[in-house]
């Protein structure tokens, strides 16, 4: 533990953020990891954006477009989105620190649910707001017991839709729900890093509500099915003035050339995006029921990952098993989820090794504690 200065101290509340884990991504001794841990794409971005990053290394001494223009001309085009709607950030995780910032200080709640994603409560307290929680039912949201959660202190209610990491969708009319009866002075945030997985009749990761309403803002993501985790790449659609108050605090050139253009060439290759989804519908149904098969019901996922109940007490062992074979898993005590491990779908040959690996340790483990 670093001891604390006599004198130089951060703003209150700081001290007390747990800094966020995120997924392991190596194996002391194994020199070919399968990182599972991170839900990051296994087929890797589009051929065009890693040939557009290439292009721009002619450029990196010349700032990068403070504005984004093309970048969020193209998203506009391809979402059919407006683009004086959209802004960009370092990953969605710099919107999600930022609307903190702007909308949420010391004696404002920020509430998100039960398993929600870390990045909300920890960009909360950077914020000096108070991070409160909803319980979820059954591992989903719950929006009655979000808007019970409400105070006149709410001023941001985030949302992951599909969540992370339980991998759950509620309906556009529930989320329709929220906004209208949630306080009028709370932002609703709808987080939709795993959209573009989403094969549910009518859902549109809370555009249409977003358009239409002047308290509600969407969340996207270049770090999922676009594969470009590495270049930190995310976008926000909200109203004109919540686009305002963000445009005023972000860095002016929070984006790097190199990114802008590899998201742009990502976004406008539709043909690599939906051959990317096919493939993570076709492996994480197969890996489901050969998880199920093993012992371990995982829930009905719409993301590019799996939540498996393995047990109270197993999760470590699985997690030393697989690990012990290089293959990376995603243990989420930290999302008071205990008994269960979070499992990215891979590509088929990482979905075959899962299955096999979970049949044997199931075996295994039984044999052991018999
Ligand atoms: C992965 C993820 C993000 C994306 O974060 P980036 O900063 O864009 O990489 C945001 N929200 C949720 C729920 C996620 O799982």
């Amino acid at each position: 533990m670093t001891k604390p200065h006599p004198v130089i101290k951060p703003q209150p509340g700081i001290l007390s953020i747990a800094p966020y884990v995120g997924g392991e991504s190596a194996v002391p001794g194994a020199n070919r990891a399968i990182k599972l841990s991170s839900n990051e794409n296994p087929y890797g971005p589009s051929p065009r954006a890693v040939a557009a990053y290439a292009a721009a290394a002619d450029r990196l001494a010349i700032y990068p477009d403070g504005g984004h223009a093309r970048l969020r001309a193209a998203i506009a085009e391809v979402e059919g989105l407006e683009p004086e709607r959209i802004i960009c950030g370092a990953g969605s995780d710099e919107i999600i620190s930022m609307l903190c910032q702007a909308y949420a200080g010391p004696g404002d709640e920020v509430l998100h649910t039960e398993h929600g994603f870390g990045m909300y409560r920890i960009s909360a307290l950077a914020a000096g707001a108070t991070p409160v929680e909803a319980p979820e039912k059954d591992m989903r949201t719950d929006v009655d017991a979000l808007l019970a959660a409400c105070t006149e202190r709410t001023r941001l209610i985030f949302v992951a839709n599909p969540n992370n990491p339980t991998g759950t969708l509620v309906g556009a009319d529930e989320i329709a729900r929220l906004a209208r009866l949630k306080p009028a002075r709370a932002l609703l945030v709808l987080d939709g890093a795993y959209a573009e997985y989403v094969r549910a009749p009518g859902y549109d990761a809370g555009a249409r509500l977003a358009r239409m309403r002047d308290d509600v803002v969407m969340t996207r993501t270049f770090s999922k099915i676009h594969g470009l985790a590495a270049l930190r790449i995310g976008w926000a659609y909200a109203p004109d003035h919540v686009i305002d108050a963000l445009d005023r605090i972000r860095g002016p050139f929070n984006l790097s050339t190199p990114a802008l253009e590899a998201g742009e060439a990502a976004i406008r290759d539709l043909e690599w995006r939906e051959t990317c989804a096919l493939r993570n519908e076709v492996w994480r149904d197969w890996l489901a029921k050969r998880l199920a098969a093993a012992g371990m019901p995982c829930l009905p996922s719409e993301g590019n990952f799996l939540l498996a109940h393995v047990g109270a007490g197993r999760v470590e062992r699985m997690d030393a098993f697989f690990k012990a074979r290089g293959v990376i898993l995603r243990k989420v005590a930290g999302y008071k989820l205990p008994e269960h491990i979070r499992i990215t779908v891979g590509d088929e040959e990482a979905c075959r090794l899962v299955a096999e690996l979970a049949a044997r340790f199931a075996r295994e483990d039984q044999e052991g504690s018999a």
